[in-house]
């Protein structure tokens, strides 16, 4: 059959918007932003009709699990930049959660763009710390008042107390905050409770965590409804406390109201296992 004149100039980028959908499905979710999004306006319309976009999430382990092995890090690196910045465009205003992730390479440009873009963000999982400079954190912090969720993940000792500062100073309406590191050390209870106050929602997943003053630092947060604690040992002085020790403390301060808020005081050994109790796996 000929080919005719009109068929020749058809234009792809008039293609129905849902048909293009059905077919950006068969894609990767980093593929959809590399391949798709780059190609023309309604392409990259219908590549933000995304599942995960349109949740108003961004997770960046998404593109590192979508990225092809065979790729040497530099391009797979560069490959994850240009789909973070694209999804970060399309979503824009509109997003509520950003997830960093640990094991991808994150850098003071993703966090900046992030900021610069997305100023409803009401939940964040940071990648680690210390890969971001202070002022890069600073200056981003300051560019989300909506933030209600605060997961930080430390990949070694936690020395300063200076991230609760500046999430506290930043993050007026911040609720729930939840924090992964090695060691959980007894002064960093007290630094949460000064400079996050109203903190309803605590969450550790630590191999040690300090109890020393545990209970005297978690009345401080009088509207603290929630705490999880996920780890392999508690130590209290330089002795390891019994948990059951630290159970009844707790029990002995709700009897005397000094935790008037606290609803669930939940501990559990952190192992490769799932807890039981679904919120307790949750890093998001
Ligand atoms: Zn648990």
């Amino acid at each position: 059959m000929a080919i005719t004149r009109s068929a020749r100039r058809r234009n792809w980028g008039e293609m129905p918007h849902d048909l293009l959908v059905k077919i950006f499905a068969l894609l990767n979710f980093l593929e959809r932003m590399t391949i798709a999004a780059g190609v023309c306006s309604s392409w990259r319309a219908a590549a933000a009709d995304d599942p995960s976009l349109t949740k108003k999430m961004i997770d960046v382990a998404l593109f590192r699990e979508n990225a092809a092995p065979e790729l040497t890090h530099t391009r797979a690196q560069q490959q994850i930049d240009l789909a973070f910045a694209r999804a970060i465009n399309l979503t824009g205003s509109q997003l509520l959660s950003l997830v960093f992730d640990p094991l991808s390479d994150i850098r003071d440009k993703h966090l900046k763009h992030a900021a610069h873009r997305c100023p409803k963000l009401e939940q964040l999982v940071l990648p680690f710390p210390n890969a971001i400079k202070k002022a890069s954190l600073n200056k981003s912090f300051q560019s989300w008042p909506n933030l209600r969720s605060l997961s930080i993940p430390f990949n070694g000792f936690l020395e300063t107390t200076s991230l609760y500062k500046l999430a506290g100073s930043c993050f007026r309406d911040l609720v729930v905050l939840k924090v992964s590191t090695y060691i959980f050390p007894k002064h960093h209870f007290k630094a949460i409770a000064k400079f996050i106050p109203n903190l309803e929602i605590l969450h550790l997943q630590c191999h040690v965590v300090e109890t020393n003053f545990i209970v005297q630092q978690l009345s401080a947060m009088p509207e603290l409804k929630h705490v999880y604690i996920s780890c392999l040992e508690f130590q209290h002085s330089t002795a390891k406390r019994d948990i059951r020790d630290l159970g009844s403390s707790i029990n002995g301060a709700r009897n005397r109201n000094k935790l008037p808020s606290l609803q669930l005081f939940h501990h559990c050994n952190w192992n490769e296992t799932e807890c039981e109790v679904p919120q307790c796996n949750l890093w998001i």
